[in-house]
């Protein structure tokens, strides 16, 4: 039988729980919140961990931030099934905690065979821990909202929707980056 690009993500999530990733953050997680959204997108959004609301429904984005999100995809006329949406750490840290070095480089290997799944045309950072992950010596307060090329992928840096929801100046830089997107993939394509 062939296998579709859903079924290879399943699989890479499944090795995460069978290679027991990190597990003292999945000892107190609810559940793995691995992505969602469309395996065939152009857009890959990546963001940082799963907080209290992804830890209970075990997606990513469906909280505050999450909400902020799809009101940004509304914008650019996306909807979430039209991209797909994860995170660098797949579980939830506790008290909701910045996830640390160790955690982020353990689940890099499974995200990066994330990407090799989907090949999407767009990699969106969502916030540092995200950019720095995939460009370690970039700032984002210097980088946001400007497309880049590293190793056969294109990058585009954004603020993190939690850090803009209540920052007039830098939620409105978030809106303004926002509506770049598809220009840029206008341009990739
Ligand atoms: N913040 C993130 O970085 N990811 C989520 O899934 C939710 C909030």
């Amino acid at each position: 039988m062939v296998s579709t690009k859903q079924d290879e993500l399943d699989e890479i999530a499944r090795l995460i729980l069978e290679d027991n990733v990190t597990p003292e953050l999945a000892s107190q997680a609810t559940q793995l919140v691995f992505g969602s959204g469309n395996p065939n997108a152009d857009i890959v959004f990546i963001g940082e961990a799963p907080g209290k609301n992804e830890d209970k429904l075990g997606e990513p984005f469906v909280g505050a931030a999450g909400k902020f999100l799809n009101d940004l995809l509304d914008m650019i006329g996306l909807k979430r099934q039209d991209v797909y949406i994860t995170n660098i750490v797949k579980y939830r840290p506790p008290g909701n905690r910045d996830p640390e070095n160790s955690e982020k480089k353990e689940f890099m290997f499974y995200l990066e065979k994330q990407l090799e799944v989907i090949q999407p045309k767009l990699v969106i950072t969502l916030g540092r821990h995200s950019l720095n992950c995939f460009l370690p010596d970039l700032q984002i307060s210097r980088c946001h909202g400007k497309p880049m090329r590293f190793n056969g992928r294109i990058y585009l840096p954004l603020f993190h929707p939690a850090a803009a929801l209540y920052n007039g100046s830098m939620r409105q830089t978030l809106i303004d980056d926002f509506n770049l997107i598809p220009l840029v993939l206008k341009k990739i394509n």
